[in-house]
């Protein structure tokens, strides 16, 4: 398939992204929007938040068609409500991001009280499950669903509950490939390293901590990221599902001996 057969695939079809306010939600949105998709954008931000206007100014420029839901995706009434909504209206929905999350309090698991814990895994996790279980139904063959864990669900990481979550997220993505198979859906989770989103902007330290840890040298641009969301979503990977793939820059490949290789001089 050719990269304008790619894109016109797009062309009137149905998408479902969480968390598509800003940063890499907004980006995999605006190249859906690009391609002429109706995406619907599910995110607990008010819709009158300023954090939406840029998307909202650039999809008056897109071919495809933006609905905004504000919604929480832990939320289950709410779920139910959507797939109704999606459902009368006779939607096929061949695209499904779960990428909304949270990064919480990123404690330690002695410092993490259950409040915490449950509040993180509630959005990151829970949120994502319920959207497979309610979009999933509306799939058909050919439709994909991915899911955004992280590279702190391939690694430890001292942030608790996050990190817990986006392991996890990695075997629902499992679990849900094995099942929808059959009906020709296909899913699939991405694990980002450092990308230059409010997420990590929102903590001074944290963001210059993270600023070095890529062996590629920069941390990634959303776009970069929602390139690969493009692609598992679309028929080019269509022999693709149950993957877990590093979009990283090299940070797990290179794990600890990144740094040594650089501290004994071996790597510029
Ligand atoms: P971001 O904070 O810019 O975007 C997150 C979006 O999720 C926001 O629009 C927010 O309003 C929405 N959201 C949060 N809680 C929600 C809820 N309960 N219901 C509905 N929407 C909710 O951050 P981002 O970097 O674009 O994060 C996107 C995803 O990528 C997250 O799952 C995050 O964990 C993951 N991730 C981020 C990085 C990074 O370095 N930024 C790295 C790896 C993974």
């Amino acid at each position: 398939m050719d990269l304008y057969d790619m894109h016109e695939y797009w062309r009137n079809k149905v998408a479902v992204v969480t968390g598509g306010a800003r940063g890499q939600g907004a980006a995999i949105t605006r190249q859906l929007l690009q391609a002429g998709a109706h995406v619907h954008v599910v995110d607990c931000l008010p819709v009158a938040h300023e954090d939406w206007n840029d998307l909202k100014t650039d999809s008056v420029h897109l071919d495809g068609e933006l609905t905004i839901h504000e919604m929480d995706v832990r939320d289950d009434a709410a779920w139910n409500a959507l797939q109704q909504h999606l459902s009368r209206s006779g939607t096929v929905v061949m695209g499904v991001v779960n990428n909304a999350g949270i990064t919480g309090a990123r404690s330690t698991v002695t410092k993490t009280d259950l409040i915490e814990w449950n509040h993180v895994l509630d959005i990151n996790l829970t949120g994502a499950f319920l959207g497979i279980k309610y979009l999933a139904p509306l799939m058909r063959a050919g439709g994909a669903i991915v899911s955004i864990s992280s590279t702190v669900g391939m690694t430890g990481y001292h942030s608790a509950a996050y990190s817990t979550s986006k392991w996890a997220l990695r075997g629902l993505t499992k679990s849900a490939a094995i099942e929808l198979a059959s009906a020709g859906i296909r899913v699939n989770c991405i694990c980002p390293g450092v990308v230059d989103t409010h997420m990590i902007r929102s903590n001074d330290k944290l963001f210059e901590a993270l600023k070095g840890i890529t062996p590629i040298g920069k941390m990634a641009h959303p776009d970069q990221i929602a390139d690969v969301m493009f692609f598992l979503l679309g028929p080019q990977s269509s022999y693709i599902t149950g993957a877990d793939l590093a979009v990283d820059g090299g940070v797990t490949s290179g794990g600890i001996f990144w740094p040594i290789g650089k501290a004994v001089g071996a790597i510029q």
